[in-house]
């Protein structure tokens, strides 16, 4: 199959190839498109064919759930038994943005969609093309990361291209994502909800807009009587080539740490790479120093994040030492995607 790349930087200029995007959902084929947080792989969410066509380009387990992406309350409501005053106070407030909602599930939701499960999760995303193709298609479009399953998600069209050319017909290119980590899900099936994934939207801000105290699910495998909680947290997530380890402390003392380190790899003949912060990367000696952002401004962490992960594949490094984050705002967040990538290997001094 050959995949069509389409530019749509401005929205309002492509108004031919948005409709043409989004007649392929609603014929049952899959569009990759830009969100806020990460490109997604979309198909029409009510159609279990479409379904399925996801989870084989991407090569996912279909019992790992698919997110469905809305445009409006309306079509919201269509999805869903109810929604509880948190979750509603939830929604007028981040909505369209990056927060993903766990609720019962209506029952025209496939339950291929859901991964058997009787709940579902919806979104509605803060960005005009994903909005226009939802508006368009005219149904709630079913998308996770549109990446190869086990790789780091797509925050750029061309890492779309690098995991899919070939395998769907059309990817819409509207440039790097903003948020660049994915949504911050948070079940609201519950009577106090849980996040069980991390995001730009963080527990306090959550906690402060709806008026009640939210859990944390801090386990990786969030299991509950034998039902892990978000199915995907059981997978084993992407791993870098090269091996990876995060060293965690006074910022003086990591670097101290990791150039010591570095120097003791060069001598047994690795090549050794660095994921640092603009604070820092001028203070190391390694092979191959890149930095993934500003400290003090995290969302230049979580825009470039898997941008540098994605990056070291194709670079000739076989150890990489990675700063990790604890005090700064957003932690949570990058933290929970470095350390599946560095396979839980932390030094902390
Ligand atoms: P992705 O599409 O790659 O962003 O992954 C979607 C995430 O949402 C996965 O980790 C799923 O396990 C999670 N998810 C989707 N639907 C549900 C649900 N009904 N209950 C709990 N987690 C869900
Ligand atoms: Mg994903």
């Amino acid at each position: 199959m050959k995949t069509k790349l389409v530019k749509v930087q401005q929205i309002e200029d492509c108004s031919m190839q948005m409709k043409e995007a989004a007649e392929l959902i609603r014929r049952g084929e899959v569009v990759a498109f830009p969100t806020e947080t990460v490109y997604g792989l979309g198909g029409n969410g009510l159609l279990e064919e479409a379904v399925h066509k996801i989870y084989e380009a991407k090569g996912r387990p279909s019992d790992n759930p698919l997110i469905l992406h809305v445009c409006d309350m309306a079509m919201t409501e269509s999805l869903v038994q109810e929604i509880p005053e948190t979750a509603r106070k939830a929604m007028d407030y981040f909505w369209p943005g990056p927060m993903t909602v766990i609720l019962p599930k209506a029952e025209k939701v496939p339950s291929c969609v859901t991964g058997g499960l009787s709940t579902v999760a919806v979104r509605m995303p803060a960005h005009k093309t994903a909005l226009r193709l939802i508006q368009e298609a005219k149904v709630p479009i079913a998308a996770p990361s549109a990446n190869t399953s086990g790789r780091p998600s797509p925050t750029k069209a061309e890492h779309v291209m690098e995991d899919l050319d070939g395998r769907i017909p059309m990817i819409l290119d509207g440039g790097a994502v903003k948020v660049g980590v994915e949504s911050t899900i948070v079940d609201f099936s519950e009577a106090v909800p849980v996040i069980l994934r991390p995001g730009r939207i963080t527990k306090m801000e959550l906690e402060k807009v709806i008026g009640c105290p939210v859990r944390m699910n801090t386990a990786f495998l969030g299991k509950d009587n034998g039902v892990p909680k978000a199915p995907g947290m059981k997978y084993k997530h992407y791993a870098p080539k090269a091996d990876m380890t995060i060293v965690l402390g006074e910022r003086k003392a990591v670097i101290a740490k990791i150039n010591c380190l570095a120097v003791k790899q060069k001598e047994l003949g690795n090549r050794v790479g660095v994921i640092c912060t603009d604070e820092t990367v001028e203070e190391y000696t390694a092979d191959d120093v890149v930095s993934v952002g500003r400290r003090c401004n995290m969302e230049t962490v979580t825009a470039k994040l898997y941008d540098v992960l994605r990056g070291f594949d194709h670079k000739d490094v076989d150890i990489i030492y990675s700063e990790g984050f604890e005090e700064e705002p957003l932690s949570e967040a990058v933290m929970n995607r470095l350390v599946k990538a560095a396979g839980h290997k932390i030094i902390r001094i």
